[in-house]
């Protein structure tokens, strides 16, 4: 009982045990276990300690988060595996160094962000943990929650503090998708309201033409749908969510279906929306819904920045020609381009294009973003020519897989 009473008493926490303590916290082990059971059993009680410091060193090495020990004199005695990968250091570079030092590589500086302070016995007397949040550049962009606790010996005498790592990267990462999220849907849905708010208000007392406002009621509301419809579609890609359900699809078919719905809104702004198709049909493992999603952006862009009188095309052909390895479709258009610096921001989300500002088209700057990641899960490639004031083209690869 007693042996367990030391043990316990000595390793308080699996977080502050290190092995320089060990080494002591072994011999007082067996010392106190021959004061006071007068046993004479040596080899037994080196046992018993051994097994105990095993057990600690095993979790310590798999641990999940980082651990780090320093000396009462600020100097590391231990960085456990998770450590050295979340600082980018190796152990056995880093022991004896005291990180409140400036670093001298560059590849050190993380380790000296992370573990940039220690206090004195008497600025640590109320023992509690400090916790703060350090961003790393270094081996790869991170949030660490540091948490920092003195350690003590059963006397309460200060032997060191442990700094644990936590890396809240990921959450940190979906705290500010969650407010990007909220802030760019109440922006977007302000307008559509506010319009349908005014035209309800017109309707209810009777003025204004009935039709009118009823037409643009209902065309606030699409838009609304619309805009929700591609947040939740980003929401999901941001979170992993976004699962492909490839099954065999004939690419032609999911082409003319797209092309189909957007035929009146090309009729209406006066463009000639025309297509270019193989003769044979076949079949091939897409997502046929996902795909389809790609093509309506794609066009719905086209047809959206092009001025009236203009012409939309699409293309669907296997390539190469003899020994077709990819299925490629093409969406040209003659309308305002894409300025040269804007077509490296095109694919990031709510993106939109400074030439656009004039020609007053509503839009939410996250189809592109959408029809990248559709593409990149199907394995496949999106490229884009453009030139300002004369048109876009842009070609979507995907590898062709019958089965
Ligand atoms: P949006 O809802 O603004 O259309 P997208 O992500 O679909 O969002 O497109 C991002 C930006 O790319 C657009 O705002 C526009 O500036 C530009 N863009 C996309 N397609 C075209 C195109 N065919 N012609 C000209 N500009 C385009």
């Amino acid at each position: 009982m007693l042996l367990t009473y030391y043990i316990t008493k000595i390793y308080t926490s699996i977080e502050i045990v290190v092995e320089s303590m060990l080494a002591i916290a072994t011999t007082m082990i067996i010392l106190a276990y021959f004061v006071s059971n007068g046993i004479k059993n040596l080899g037994e009680a080196k046992r018993a300690a051994e097994l105990e410091k095993l057990k600690t060193e095993s979790i310590i090495t798999h641990l999940a988060d980082g651990l780090v020990m320093l000396g009462k004199d600020c100097k590391v005695m231990l960085v456990n595996p998770m450590a050295e990968k979340l600082l980018g250091v190796s152990e056995k570079n880093v022991l004896g160094i005291d990180p409140r030092k400036k670093a001298e590589k560059q590849n050190l500086n993380s380790f000296h962000k992370a573990l940039h302070w220690c206090l004195s016995e008497k600025e640590m007397e109320n023992g509690k943990t400090i916790k703060e949040e350090i961003k790393l550049d270094y081996p790869i962009k991170r949030i660490l929650d540091v948490r920092t606790s003195p350690v003590r010996d059963t006397t309460g005498k200060l032997l060191g503090f442990v700094k644990t790592l936590h890396n809240v990267t990921r959450e940190k990462e979906l705290d500010d998708i969650k407010s990007d999220f909220i802030s760019i849907a109440s922006h977007q849905l302000k307008t559509p309201l506010a319009i349908m708010n005014w035209d309800l208000e017109l309707l209810l007392k009777n003025r204004g033409k009935k039709q009118k406002l009823l037409n643009d009621i209902t065309a606030s509301n699409k838009e609304m749908i619309q805009i929700v419809s591609d947040l939740l579609d980003v929401s999901r890609i941001e979170q992993g969510r976004a699962k492909l359900k490839i099954r065999p699809a004939s690419m032609k078919m999911v082409v003319e279906n797209a092309v189909k719905k957007l035929l009146q809104f090309a009729d209406k702004k006066n463009i000639k929306l025309t297509t270019d198709l193989p003769s044979k049909d076949m079949t091939q493992m897409i997502d046929p819904e996902a795909i389809e999603l790609v093509l309506h952006n794609l066009l719905d862009n086209a047809l959206k920045y092009t001025q009236g009188h203009g012409m939309v095309k699409v293309t669907l052909k296997y390539t190469p020609k003899e020994r077709p390895k990819y299925i490629e479709v093409t969406v040209e258009d003659n309308g305002i381009g894409i300025p040269k610096l804007d077509q490296k921001k095109l694919f990031t989300k709510f993106y939109r294009g400074k030439n656009i500002k004039e020609m007053n088209v509503k839009g939410t700057g996250l189809g592109l973003f959408i029809v990248k990641n559709i593409v990149d899960l199907h394995q496949g490639s999106i490229t884009i020519q453009s030139e300002e004031r004369k048109g876009s083209k842009f070609n979507v690869k995907i590898p062709l897989k019958t089965h």
